[in-house]
């Protein structure tokens, strides 16, 4: 339809078919699904066996340029080419998307379930509760809290040999409070989204992998500065009990009908930013040799790419065939020194009109984001996802720059507008280049000390010219090395909205010096994870948050509010 309708519009337009026949339709059996109502289930890790001898398909990772306020479209892009490839190309493929949590869908986004013609459905479910697995993790932290704070409590009036005599805050997403008075606690809270455990369920690769990793998250420092474990407070078993359902990927679908894996959400900023391990492998797995599994990395290919790679991928021993890297006109535009853009306020007209020169400059940003997926040996293909401002002029401009900066294809798109129909040239194109072979590698190795590695990411990735750590950092690090944790790959928590640590310098900064002003470790997920400038792990709403229009009939129980 034109003009396109709101995305929860469009949305529910599409009566969604049975989860249990599309099930059938791509090869699960009944007892391998596990139904959350008519539109959703859960897909039994079993699965994995039975197709263990099953080739992989084609491994494809959506990623984009460094964010803007005007959108990029990754998850619309993910979703749009899974249509094409299978409603329109005739193709067995697969979306795996993150879980959004309520920081997005009740504060800046009202959804993240695509847009337009592509989109999951039903986009409420998608961006509410889902299956309950953010519930699972929230309890599970909550549940750590709770045995820190009893173990120090009957320490403190039982015995004076306790384990804790400081804790290192590294517990996520509660209030960890003690009923005595304790004058060397200390706490944090983090969402649940960015907690260890979130990136346990999105890194493991199943049940008894999950319980040994949750084992070993650090919780606190004994009295001679010794790492205590959730082992250490006998927890652990009862992590994985609350963790168990939550390790399945939740299977949805397209608004044609096609496979979409929903599992894991951890932000890409202040987390790895990936999908689950599982949801991916399963997805491989079912759409066998000539099938395509679209997975997305959250936030700018700086980020969500880097950690894809060298976290993800390392991880999972996974190695994908090519990146889709995502860009708009308009973002492009605000890269190239387009105005601000204040939510709600009329567009400027640079992002209405056509403005060559200002998609030019901007394109800096587009080819620093192709090198660096180059870094990794891996092919592009550029996605240019149109909006009805761009003009033809505009949009042969950045498929051109594309091109001649090394990307292996560059076409526009128009699956918001027209659906799976609207990316088939993109299909195409994602077909030719994974068949053409990548040459995978890492960026660093992990025996590097850690020091090298963040420098090897701030100076390869982001152009900085080098890095600096404050004392807080430097401690932290050599505290990390006499651990035995300094093998780990990194986890880098800085803005999405600039390629360097400063959210204002768009484009491709360059002459900068990185500040690493603290070093974390994730034990059971298994990273170091520094904090970059001023990068905050605990995110705020806008001013005008989204829950403002979010409203339910009482009467219909439909919901409003959502876009
Ligand atoms: P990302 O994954 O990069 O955060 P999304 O795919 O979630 O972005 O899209 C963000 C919003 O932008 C959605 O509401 C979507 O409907 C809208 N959007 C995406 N592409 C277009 C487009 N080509 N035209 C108009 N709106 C779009």
């Amino acid at each position: 339809m034109s003009p396109v309708p709101s995305d929860l519009e469009v949305s529910r337009a599409q009566t969604p078919k049975p989860i249990s026949q599309l099930a059938q339709e791509i090869g699960i059996l009944p007892e391998e699904l596990e139904a959350h109502g008519n539109t959703k289930a859960k897909v039994h890790l079993s699965l994995l066996n039975r197709l263990q001898h099953q080739p992989d398909g084609k491994y494809v990772l959506v990623a984009g340029i460094t964010p803007t306020p005007l959108g990029e479209g990754k998850s619309t892009v993910t979703v749009g080419l899974t249509q094409a490839l299978s409603a329109h190309l005739k193709l067995n493929s697969f979306a795996c998307l993150r879980q959004p949590s309520q920081g997005p869908t009740f504060g800046v986004k009202g959804g993240a379930a695509g847009g337009g013609y592509a989109q999951v459905i039903p986009m409420e479910e998608f961006n509410l509760h889902l299956t309950g697995d953010i519930h699972a993790i929230i309890a599970a932290n909550n549940l750590v809290a709770a045995a820190i704070d009893a173990r120090i409590f009957h320490e403190a009036t039982q015995s004076d040999k306790g384990l804790f005599s400081r804790l290192v805050p590294s517990v996520n997403g509660v209030r960890c409070f003690s009923p005595i008075q304790l004058t060397r606690l200390q706490t944090q809270f983090d969402i649940a989204v960015a907690s260890e455990i979130m990136a346990i369920l999105a890194l493991t690769d199943g049940l008894a992998d999950m319980r040994s990793r949750l084992g070993r998250m650090v919780v606190g420092s004994s009295r001679t500065g010794k790492p205590i474990t959730a082992d250490d407070l006998g927890v652990t078993g009862a992590l994985a009990v609350l963790m168990k359902d939550a390790v399945k990927p939740t299977l949805m679908q397209t608004l044609e009908g096609t496979p979409v894996f929903v599992h894991a959400g951890p932000f890409a900023n202040i987390a790895h930013g990936n999908s689950s391990v599982l949801a991916d492998k399963l997805a491989l797995k079912l759409v066998g040799e000539d099938g395509y599994v679209v997975t997305e990395a959250g936030f700018g290919a700086d980020i969500g790419m880097e950690k894809f790679f060298n976290i993800k991928c390392r991880t999972s021993g996974l190695r994908p065939n090519v990146v889709v890297l995502v860009a708009t006109v308009r973002a492009l535009k605000m890269h190239g020194g387009g105005p601000n853009v204040t939510a709600g306020a009329p567009l400027p007209k640079e992002y209405i009109d056509e403005n060559l020169q200002l998609v030019k400059d901007g394109c800096s940003n587009l080819k620093k984001q192709i090198q660096i997926a180059h870094l990794f040996g891996v092919p592009v293909v550029v996605a240019l996802n149109v909006f009805k401002t761009d003009s033809e002029a505009e949009i042969d401009l950045v498929c051109r720059i594309a091109e001649a900066s090394g990307a292996s294809a560059a076409v526009p798109c128009h699956h918001w507008s027209r659906g799976g129909r609207g990316s088939v040239e993109l299909a195409h194109a994602v077909k030719e280049v994974a068949s053409q072979g990548s040459h995978f590698q890492f960026l660093y190795n992990l025996q590097e000390p850690i020091i090298e590695k963040i420098r090897t990411i701030a100076q390869k990735v982001y152009g900085a010219d080098d890095i600096e750590l404050s004392t807080e950092a430097q401690t932290k690090m050599e505290y990390f090395n006499q651990q035995g944790f300094s093998g780990l790959p990194i986890c880098m928590a800085k803005t999405h909205l600039s390629l360097s640590h400063m959210p204002e310098k768009k484009g491709a900064p360059s002459g900068f010096i990185l500040p690493i002003r603290d070093i974390r470790a994730s034990i059971g997920a298994g990273f170091i994870y520094p904090l970059v400038g001023t990068m905050s792990t605990m995110p705020g709403l806008p001013t005008r948050p989204c829950f403002y229009d979010i409203d339910l009939d009482p009467v219909t129980e439909e919901i409003k509010g959502l876009f």
